[in-house]
């Protein structure tokens, strides 16, 4: 791993600790320095591939693994991770019907949480 800055090491470990994707706003109110220090941040550990993206409703989300497994709420926009097991069956599809090399993937899944759904 590259060196990193004091506040890019912050950010990194606080996506890495956390359970489920975050966004700017949820990670400002875990720093001290500003949005735009975060925003710089966030940009140089993507860039390096440190933490990866995918975006909800117009909002970036970071996230620390390759492959991202996401459920969203519709309703109260609750996101969780959930676990996959192995999608080997998919990827062997991938490379044989497409020609395709898988080397990552974000499954989103949207619909209602428990709590919205009863
Ligand atoms: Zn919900």
């Amino acid at each position: 791993m590259k060196h990193l800055t004091k506040n890019r090491k912050e950010i990194l470990e606080i996506i890495s600790a956390s359970k489920k994707p975050l966004n700017v706003k949820q990670i400002k109110t875990l720093v001290d320095f500003d949005t735009s220090t975060i925003y710089r941040a966030l940009d140089f550990l993507e860039s390096l591939e440190y933490i990866h993206s995918v975006i909800f409703d117009n909002e970036k989300y970071y996230f620390k693994d390759k492959n991202g497994n996401f459920i969203i709420c519709n309703s109260c926009r609750k996101i969780e991770v959930f676990p996959v097991q192995s999608i080997s069956r998919e990827e062997n599809i991938l490379k044989q019907e497409f020609g395709f090399l898988p080397l990552s993937h974000i499954f989103l899944f949207k619909g209602l949480c428990r709590k919205c759904n009863t």
